[in-house]
């Protein structure tokens, strides 16, 4: 019976670029997934020739030239550019909040006009806050009144937030918000990034580049197995009863607290759940992404798949359109676990589980359900390469 140098448990990302940076190097890997189909959240599934994100919208962005190059030389990557737009009770505005924003709020043209108006809205909201007696903002409310303003904030920030969070901005931390920034310039890139894109034929792609040398087992749960260390050949041994693997080293991408049989406690989840439709239209509505951010749409994004990956008139070549309406929602059992919620209690926790994860032998955790924290993309890579430095 063959011993694999990685057991990789987990396909996403985290699993992926490991497995890829381990074979390369000439390491054997297993990589299991419990899923039917690999790549974790970057998922895409085709449906009328589109690309649809199966786990929500992914858009690779990073200022790391090595990241960038390396994603790069698996799948070239397209020129797309996230420029949400939000739709407030049918009016549009430019995201992120920029001189086109301002134009549509306060009819606003110059730089100085639009500056003039968010600090005497700032201002207002200092100087009632001093009048109440209250020095620093107490919750997401007024931390985000002071930061931009009433305007701002009723007409982009204060329903869309509830939505996402199920909690009223006044009820709700103010460090969720550290920054709000502005742009004086008309300048709808959402990113800052040197680098973003889509790559060419979709995330399947780059996944798959990624697993071509590794043995790949789905619809295999990590939990599915019993295992024990066979400590004369100084490797692991998993069995369900038919299979057995065998490993140097384990690496776990899953939830850290179900490794550990939630011996300290369950860590909890925002999740998002996914409608996803077929239309009868080549352009439904002309952008990738629209929030929708007020309170009496219940879903908070409605995403338009093809316009990741077409662009101009080729968005016509295809009569059809697949779109994602997204529902932020409190996670429950069977539910996927999107978002950790960092507050005080999950922090504590997942501690716990971190020290213990720290003390095992040939066993490595990473990706975001291991080690609870939200990681874009990028970051994700550019920690793999670094570990493989
Ligand atoms: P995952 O992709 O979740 O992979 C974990 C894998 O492990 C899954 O396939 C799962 O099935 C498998 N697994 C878990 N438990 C077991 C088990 N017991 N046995 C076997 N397999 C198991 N990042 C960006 O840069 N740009 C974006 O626009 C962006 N949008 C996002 C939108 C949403 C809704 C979410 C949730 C995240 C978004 N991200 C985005 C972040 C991105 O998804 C993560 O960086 C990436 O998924 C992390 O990869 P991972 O391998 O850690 O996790």
């Amino acid at each position: 019976n063959k011993t694999f140098d990685y057991l990789i448990v987990g396909s996403g990302l985290f699993g992926a670029t490991f497995a890829h940076q381990a074979t390369q190097r000439g390491f054997s890997c297993l990589v299991i997934d419990k899923r039917s189909e690999l790549g974790g959240n970057l998922r895409c599934e085709l449906v009328e020739g589109i690309n649809v994100h199966q786990y929500g919208a992914h858009i690779f962005h990073t200022s790391d030239k090595a990241v960038w190059d390396y994603v790069n030389s698996i799948v070239p990557f397209n020129r797309y550019t996230n420029s949400p737009v939000a739709n407030y009770k049918g009016r549009l505005y430019n995201l992120p909040f920029n001189m086109n924003t301002f134009y549509q709020m306060w009819g606003t043209v110059t730089p100085d006009a639009a500056m003039q108006k968010i600090e005497e809205q700032r201002k207002e909201a200092v100087e009632a806050m001093r009048k109440a007696g209250v020095a620093e903002p107490r919750n997401l409310e007024e931390q985000a009144l002071t930061l931009v303003g009433r305007d701002i904030y009723e007409t982009l920030i204060k329903d869309y937030t509830q939505k996402q969070w199920g909690r009223k901005c006044s009820e709700l931390p103010a460090f969720i918000i550290k920054r709000l920034p502005v742009r004086l310039t008309f300048d709808n890139n959402y990113f800052n990034d040197a680098f973003q894109g889509i790559p060419i034929g979709g995330y399947n792609l780059l996944i798959n580049g990624m697993l071509k040398d590794a043995e790949c087992l789905t619809q295999t749960d990590f939990f599915q197995f019993s295992r024990s260390y066979d400590e004369t050949d100084d490797c692991h041994v998993l069995t369900d009863g038919e299979k057995e693997i065998r490993c140097k080293k384990i690496v776990f991408t899953g939830k850290i607290d179900e490794f550990y049989n939630y011996e300290y406690g369950k860590l909890n989840y925002r999740t998002v759940r996914f409608e996803h439709t077929i239309l009868n239209t080549s352009n439904h509505q002309g952008n990738a992404v629209v929030n929708y951010t007020d309170a009496e749409t219940p879903y908070t994004r409605v995403i338009e798949h093809k316009h990741f990956e077409s662009f101009g008139d080729d968005v016509y070549k295809n009569p059809r359109t697949v779109i994602s309406r997204e529902y932020s929602t409190e996670w429950t059992d069977g539910m996927e676990p999107y978002y950790p919620v960092n507050d005080e209690t999950n922090n504590r926790i997942s501690e716990k589980y971190r020290e213990r994860g720290a003390q095992e032998k040939n066993v490595i955790f990473g990706g975001r359900l291991a080690e609870y924290k939200y990681y874009d993309m990028a970051p994700i890579i550019q920690k793999v390469l670094q570990m493989w430095e």
